[in-house]
């Protein structure tokens, strides 16, 4: 597979919605945001852009420093790699094991990824 461009611009994905993650050479560990792979302590690490869906792991409701409260949750990707980022959705509503796809790769404001439910057991948010 062919990763990159000819521009020689690491950090410009071609879509602003993708999630790169690295995988790692030695053991095929995925793994976000890394030098070295946890794993194995290898450093030949692979971008690759993720699928976008994947399973709540941990979520955590945040009061301070933010108008409402705020959510904050663990998400292991279906390639197998776990990021930090908020779950759209009242704060109170995201539980573990819940289903969630990418919105968007980068909030404007922390710079985390977002996530959508898959899964809405109801609307009332809206
Ligand atoms: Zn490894």
């Amino acid at each position: 597979m062919t990763v990159g461009s000819t521009t020689g611009l690491l950090d410009a994905p071609a879509e602003p919605n993708t999630l790169v993650f690295q995988r790692c050479g030695w053991c095929a560990s995925a793994m976000y945001h890394r030098l070295l792979c946890p794993v194995c302590g290898g450093s030949d690490l692979r971008t690759e852009r993720s699928g976008g869906t994947g399973t709540v792991r941990h979520a955590t409701v945040v009061n301070r420093n933010t108008p409402g409260a705020r959510n904050v949750s663990l998400v292991e990707l279906a390639e197998g790699f776990v990021v930090r980022g908020r779950v759209m959705g009242p704060a109170a509503g995201i539980h573990s094991g819940d289903r969630v796809r990418l919105a968007t790769a980068k909030d404007p404001v922390r710079g985390e990824p977002v996530f959508q439910l898959l899964d809405e057991p109801y609307r009332a948010w809206i």
